[in-house]
């Protein structure tokens, strides 16, 4: 589907056009009419499939096609103004997007200007670690939309500088890692506190059943949106995992690159801030390598896809899925997974840009500590194991440069191990809860605010929360500490390798080898997990 056909108002339609914006991913195209329409909507889908839009730009047309309209309008102009507009939209009025982090509430704020650049729709993101004022100061003037992690706006809900009742849709953005992050009681608190009449929007990348539960207990009737399984994995793509630490990725990259000296192949990373590190890295041992990402604008993107179409001996291109979308290159003969998708599907897409029309192609994927519980979730989709390769001692690169990544300031720096935060791309949460982390150095405690927004979380390299401790007495969330993370600080990387490279799944006793995270439950649509976990939720 192609925005143009989607009859948005003007200066959304301006603001899109200027992205760059043509057609619509799978989750636009899903998600834009249902919420265009008003429904609450419960959607699965992870970062990079275009998801911030999906919810962006229909909400943005309900507020705008509220504003009162001078000069003639269509019949039909008016039937859609009807039909999407946000009845009794007053100026004090504001949709609220909650995220579990610092990072993707930035990210998000940037969505809201580039969309609203047109139409002057204005968008703020609050979060902790910073000061109080420009934040108060941004809600004293008015806003359409509010980008917040949950502590801080409960704090300032608590100071009367954000009034709830004032929200006309609640968008729960990443769902799941705010469950994962220990959210939940300040979800709940805030989802109490809006009106009952708002539009309820979640957004996860995994069907996570606190999730669901959520939509469901707080939404009415939530449209599910799932994007469309394509479980035919293509048969002629012979597909391999290689267990490594996550410090071995570029060794392992540069030496299967190498290895099987393929006339086109794509790499493929979650981050798009990697895709550039990784192409460098190529680059600067001697492999051809072109970027795309969605930092790119559509113009370059083109570019680069053009001249990987155009060439065919020793052609990389390292993307991000989204960038990669709609990518149809006959010739690609490997595609290698810097990272696993965090959802199943992706994995079917990714490794089925090779192996087109007839040839055969391979599969690789670089599966660290971090990617296990993924690589489960693929495995429990595939409904197969997928088998497990080494490289053996000769067959590794042992001399390179090593990676490294360009900050903005022009300081660089080698890709060496940095602790327990490790590698995230651009959205790692660096094992920070967003909100959480420096306002107790800054600002000191504030004992009376706490209840909610008790935020005190060190976020010292390897230092975890401290359950229910310090004043004000949070209620003690089941937490688990964040996502798994390679504790690069355990043994040494040529310990991890031998280990790795004893074979499948052969792991030494005590080592830092990939643990098997639990098979989740067997896949069950949508709506059975709702109905049996529903329940549950906020008991
Ligand atoms: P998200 O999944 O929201 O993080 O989006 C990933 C990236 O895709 C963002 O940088 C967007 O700018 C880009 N994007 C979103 N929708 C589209 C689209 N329809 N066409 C091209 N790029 C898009």
């Amino acid at each position: 589907m192609k925005f143009s056909e989607l009859n948005l108002e003007a200066s959304l339609n301006a603001a899109i056009q200027k992205l760059g914006y043509e057609d619509c991913t799978p989750i636009q195209e899903q998600a834009m009419n249902p919420i265009l329409d008003g429904n609450d909507v419960a959607g699965l889908a992870q970062t990079g499939t275009g998801k911030t839009a999906a919810f962006l730009i229909p909400l943005m047309e309900r507020i705008l096609r509220a504003r009162p309209v001078t000069g003639d309008v269509s019949e039909e102009q008016k039937a859609i103004t009807d039909k999407r507009a946000f009845k009794d939209w007053k100026p004090q009025n504001f949709i609220l997007i909650l995220v579990p982090t610092r990072e993707l509430a930035e990210q998000v704020q940037e969505n809201v200007t580039k969309l609203s650049e047109v139409s002057g729709l204005r968008g703020f993101a609050i979060y902790g670690g910073t000061g109080y004022d420009k934040q108060k100061e941004a809600l004293r003037n008015g806003v359409e939309f509010i980008v917040a992690t949950p502590g801080r706006l409960i704090d300032l809900y608590k100071e009367h500088l954000v009034d709830l009742k004032q929200v006309r849709a609640i968008v729960f953005d990443e769902a799941d890692r705010m469950f994962d992050m220990g959210f939940k009681d300040d979800m709940k608190y805030i989802l109490q506190r809006v009106p009952r009449e708002r539009q309820f929007l979640v957004f996860s990348a995994t069907l996570n059943f606190d999730v669901l539960n959520t939509a469901y207990q707080f939404g009415s009737e939530p449209v599910e949106i799932n994007i469309s399984r394509d479980q035919a994995k293509a048969e002629n793509v012979k597909d391999m995992i290689f267990h490594v630490g996550n410090d071995e990725k570029p060794q392992h990259l540069l030496s299967l690159l190498k290895l099987h000296n393929p006339k086109q192949a794509i790499i493929f990373t979650n981050f798009k801030l990697s895709v550039e590190k990784i192409a460098r890295f190529l680059v600067d041992n001697g492999v051809p390598a072109m970027a795309i990402s969605s930092l790119l604008t559509q113009a370059q993107r083109n570019r680069v896809i053009e001249q990987f179409k155009a060439e065919n001996n020793m052609n990389i291109l390292v993307a991000t899925d989204v960038a990669a979308r709609g990518l149809d290159i006959k010739g690609v003969d490997v595609v290698i997974n810097y990272e696993l998708p965090n959802d199943s599907e992706s994995y079917v897409h990714r490794i089925g840009r090779t192996g087109r029309a007839g040839t055969t192609g391979s599969a690789f994927s670089l599966v660290s500590e971090k990617d296990v519980e993924a690589l489960a979730r693929i495995e429990d989709y595939l409904k197969h194991k997928v088998e497990a390769g080494f490289l053996e001692n000769d067959q590794l690169v042992k001399e390179f440069k090593p990676m490294t990544f360009q900050r903005e300031d022009g300081y660089q720096k080698s890709d060496k191990p940095r602790g327990p935060r490790g590698e995230r791309g651009d959205r790692g949460p660096r094992g920070d809860r967003g909100d959480r982390g420096p306002r107790r150095d800054n600002r000191g405690p504030r004992p009376e605010k706490r209840e909610h927004g008790q935020q005190g979380q060190e976020r010292g390299e390897g230092q975890q929360r401290k359950h229910g401790g310090g004043q004000g007495g949070r209620p003690e969330h089941k937490r688990h500490d964040g996502p798994k993370r390679h504790d690069h600080k355990r043994g040494d990387q040529s310990q991890q390798r031998g280990d790795f490279k004893k074979g499948p799944h052969q792991h030494r006793k005590g080592a830092s080898a990939p643990k098997r995270a639990p098979t989740p439950p067997k896949q069950k649509s949508v709506g059975q997990k709702i109905a049996g976990f529903f329940k549950k939720l906020f008991s």
